[in-house]
């Protein structure tokens, strides 16, 4: 398909700016070239949102008529699935596999939660209070303005857009210009849906286009994926402005593991939390917390875990560890691993060393930190790579202590014999998300950041939620 024009408002629009260049993080190799946004693009596209929330038919559907549009996207989007996620792939390195199953093979499931959501939401409900009857009305919260990172794309925006439409509200997509390519596939999904004029535009762009997204005053929610010092700009603009904002941040998730653990199902299943992606995930497990009584077995076995890994071409169903995303991630993942090196941390495998035949593309070795203290860099900054630090402990509350102690607070894990014990850690841990013997992300539960991971939470009717207005009617 040609990926040479912008989708505004149900209409194919010529963009004016050159296009985006898209490269394969694998061998540098053109992708392909995507239509980029302007702010006059953005300013389009915004204008027709707001005309369609405030005249159009969308907003003032029954809720189950934009039910039978969100199940023709959902249908229409399944049509597609292998298409978007080889392309999110070539875009972005995330292998295949996870492309296939984590990403856009989870988006049906996404899709049915904020449906029974939005059959479950009384959007019109009648109350009897002390004072007499009233009315509470659930609106949509009006012109939605959605900002993806770029790591699992689909995802992001399907977790917006859908409780969004479902709302009742207008939304402006501005996917990140390292995969704007799978984007537009979903603007061609969403045209053969055949939504109102207006209702969806998608603009792909740069940092500049996001800006001028946010600050438009004709925007009234921003709902945004990506790191927290963006997510803290957003933050104020939208303060100033008094504009709702849905964050979700980074993340420096700990995963804490007990003495009791069996320590060789902990590391199988950290090799899959700590590293889902490439480690270009928000909520990967990244420091890891170990018993100095086991701590020696611990970093062995986590060793091991990692030196199987099968690395290369992310095309390849077999990959387990693809390229980061380009090479300015690739830069900043290495400096993160040499200042680890130079604070005394000590590399078990990996280290910034480039891989033999995979040095045209942005390849980063899966590396492993034992002999590490919780203020070093690499045990504070959100990497966004395949890195993992292990880091001992003395006893469980000191344990807490050190989960707690991080400026992020999306997510955790404890390894335990105990599942009691490992529900009463989850208990002290400040974090959106937290699982025991396990951690995987669920598109139907709520997700979201504690502390500087963010504000507010995505999926089921927690995320569509944050699309609506409460409206209280008296005498009526
Ligand atoms: P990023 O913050 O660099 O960019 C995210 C998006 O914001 C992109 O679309 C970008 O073009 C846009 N943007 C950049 N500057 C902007 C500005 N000043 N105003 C408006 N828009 C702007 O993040 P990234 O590198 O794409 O993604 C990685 C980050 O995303 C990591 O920190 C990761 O933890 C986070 N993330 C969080 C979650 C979550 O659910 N909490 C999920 C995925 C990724």
């Amino acid at each position: 398909m040609p990926f040479d024009q912008l989708y505004l408002g149900g209409e194919w629009v010529d963009p004016t700016l050159e296009p985006i260049v898209v490269r394969s993080p694998h061998d540098g190799s053109v992708v392909g070239e995507a239509a980029n946004g302007s702010v006059g693009d953005i300013d389009r596209a915004v204008a027709l949102a707001r005309r369609s929330l405030e005249i159009g038919p969308w907003p003032r559907l029954a809720p189950e008529e934009r039910i039978a549009a969100v199940e023709r996207l959902a249908a229409a989007y399944v049509a597609r699935a292998d298409e978007l996620a080889e392309l999110i792939t070539r875009e972005n390195g995330s292998p295949l596999l996870f492309s296939r199953i984590g990403q856009v093979g989870s988006i049906a499931t996404m899709i049915e939660g904020f449906v029974a959501a939005a059959r479950a939401t009384a959007w019109h409900e009648r109350l009897e209070g002390p004072y007499g009857p009233y009315e509470v009305v659930r609106e949509p919260v009006g012109v939605v303005a959605a900002i993806p990172a770029f790591n699992v794309p689909q995802v992001i925006i399907i977790g917006k857009l859908i409780p969004a439409l479902l709302a009742g509200c207008t939304v402006v997509v501005k996917p990140s210009p390292e995969v704007p390519l799978d984007a537009l596939v979903l603007a061609e999904v969403v045209a053969a849906a055949g939504l109102h004029d207006g209702v969806v535009s998608i603009v792909p762009g740069g940092a500049g286009a996001g800006r001028h997204l946010v600050a438009h005053r004709d925007v009234d929610l921003v709902t945004f994926t990506g790191s927290t010092p963006v997510g803290r700009e957003i933050g104020r603009v939208c303060g100033e402005q008094m504009k709702r904002m849905a964050l979700e941040l980074g993340g420096k998730s700990a995963a804490i593991v007990l003495e009791d653990a069996d320590v060789g199902r902990t590391a199988e299943g950290l090799r899959f939390s700590s590293f889902i992606n490439n480690g270009q995930a928000c909520a990967a497990q990244t420091r890891v917390l170990a018993p100095r009584s086991r701590y020696g077995e611990v970093v062995d076995a986590l060793e091991d875990a990692i030196a199987r890994f099968t690395i290369g071409d992310p095309l390849d169903l077999a990959t387990e560890i693809g390229p980061v995303v380009n090479r300015r991630q690739q830069a900043k993942v290495l400096a993160s691993i040499r200042d680890g090196m130079v604070d005394g941390a000590r590399v078990v495998i990996g280290g910034p060393a480039p891989i033999d035949g995979l040095e045209a593309g942005c390849y980063v070795r899966p590396t492993l930190f034992a002999d590490a203290r919780n203020d070093m860099a690499i045990a504070r900054d959100e990497i966004f790579g395949p890195v993992l630090t292990v880091i001992p402990y003395g006893d469980e509350a000191e344990a807490v202590r050190l989960a707690n102690d991080s400026p992020y607070g999306l997510a955790g894990s404890v390894w335990t014999a105990d599942r009691d014990r490992g529900r009463e850690i989850a208990l002290q841990v400040r974090a959106g998300t937290f699982g025991v013997n396990r951690y995987g992300p669920d598109p139907t539960t709520p997700f979201g950041g504690f502390k500087a991971s963010g504000v507010g939470r995505e999926y089921g009717a927690e995320g569509l939620r944050a699309f609506v207005e409460i409206k209280a009617l008296h005498g009526v």
